[in-house]
């Protein structure tokens, strides 16, 4: 399968901002911010889709969520809004599984 754009950026072919990684995930800037705050927590295992996660990702899909945590103590953030696309129908445009990690709404 061809690798995916967030594939490229983890193994530094095309620039990303980072705001955190660690082993299992890194977290980048969307290219694209639909919120004042919009980062994307992507695994580094390609899985394409929602539908492909299987029981032996359920830590990684556990992580993902320590991971949100990690960021809104990081950013100071009181809440958030955790985003997954599923599938072309879903509105999914990169098929690597990622979350959508949105915040800075006005209270
Ligand atoms: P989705 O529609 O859920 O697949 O979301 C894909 C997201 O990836 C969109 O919000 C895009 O703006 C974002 N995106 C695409 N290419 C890049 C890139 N090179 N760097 C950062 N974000 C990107």
């Amino acid at each position: 399968m061809e690798k995916s754009v967030f594939t490229r950026i983890m193994e530094g072919e095309i620039p990303g901002r980072f705001e955190y990684e660690d082993e299992q995930v890194i977290v980048i800037h969307d290219i694209a911010p639909k919120a004042p705050i919009h980062l994307l927590i992507i695994p580094r295992k390609p899985i394409p889709t929602l539908m492909d996660v299987t029981e032996e990702d359920l830590p990684l899909i556990g992580h993902i969520h320590v991971v949100a945590q990690k960021l809104a103590q990081k950013l100071g953030l009181k809440g958030f809004r955790l985003v997954n696309n599923c599938g072309k129908e879903g509105g999914q445009e990169v098929f690597h599984i990622h979350y959508h990690f949105l915040a800075g709404f006005q209270e």
